[in-house]
């Protein structure tokens, strides 16, 4: 393997900040060649800084990074795309949130997932142009299989029995749905209708756009919220923060803002 070079350019997603000193940030991107890494910003909350509102989280920026002895350097940032209509938004803000924090568990840095930055964007773009909230759960389906946990959904998980057309335990532990005869084997889980079943078949087969324009109404959407968040919190083995935010923020009155 040849020298990595010392100055390199990328474009990510700004998956989160932390302050540093008195004037640096540190963010945490995912970017399409490098995976997740971070980068420090070297006076970025300085009035001044021409950098500052290129790093804001949420943004996709195109970025200049040096390597450093400790932690990469941004040189340079320019934004892409703002996703200001997502901003705007109080349950697209908070979803997008959540898809930031579960591609940054999901992975590990310097180590680029194929297909991850692609789902992120197109996750995004579809919010930012209106989709409906649970887009979010096709980004759950899809990052989940990408990380190497596709969920079995066309047969049981544990012994490949065809499945009735009926609700169905749907199990984290045995990876996907479990026939009746297999279910005290199945190690918990939760009964999902058959509706249900047939969105999460759905948002494994077709494009974020189809699946963005299901009519599913309030109690599947609930639903199927409930289930994968079972899934996801059982991969991570323990509830993503922003998980709980985006389950707050969709209880708020329409019209409240963000704090
Ligand atoms: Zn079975």
């Amino acid at each position: 393997m040849g020298e990595r070079p010392r100055v390199y350019k990328t474009e990510g997603i700004i998956l989160r900040r932390r302050n540093l000193g008195e004037a640096d940030s540190i963010f945490t991107v995912y970017s399409d060649r490098e995976g997740k890494f971070d980068a420090v910003a070297r006076g970025v909350r300085k009035a001044r800084s021409h950098m500052r509102g290129h790093l804001e989280p949420l943004t996709r920026t195109r970025m200049m990074i040096a390597r450093g002895r400790s932690i990469d350097v941004f040189t340079q940032a320019e934004t892409v795309t703002s996703y200001r209509a997502i901003r705007e938004d109080l349950e697209r803000a908070a979803g997008a949130v959540y898809c930031a924090e579960l591609a940054d568990r999901f992975t590990a840095e310097h180590a680029p997932q194929d297909g991850l930055y692609a789902l992120l964007i197109d996750t995004f773009d579809a919010l930012e142009a209106g989709a409906p909230l649970h887009t979010v759960r096709f980004f759950e389906v899809s990052l989940v299989a990408l990380a190497g946990y596709e969920l079995q959904l066309d047969a049981c998980a544990l012994c490949g029995a065809r499945l009735p057309e009926a609700d169905t335990l749907l199990s984290a532990t045995a990876g996907g749905l479990v026939c009746g005869p297999c279910r005290a084997g199945a190690g918990g889980g939760r009964v999902v209708s058959i509706r249900a079943v047939k969105v999460l078949r759905h948002a494994g087969r077709a494009g974020i756009d189809s699946f963005a324009a299901l009519d599913l109404g309030e109690a599947l959407a609930r639903e199927l919220q409930a289930a994968l968040g079972d899934v996801i919190r059982h991969l991570l083995e323990r509830e993503p923060s922003a998980g709980r935010f985006v389950d707050d923020v969709s209880r708020l009155p329409v019209g409240a803002t963000l704090p």
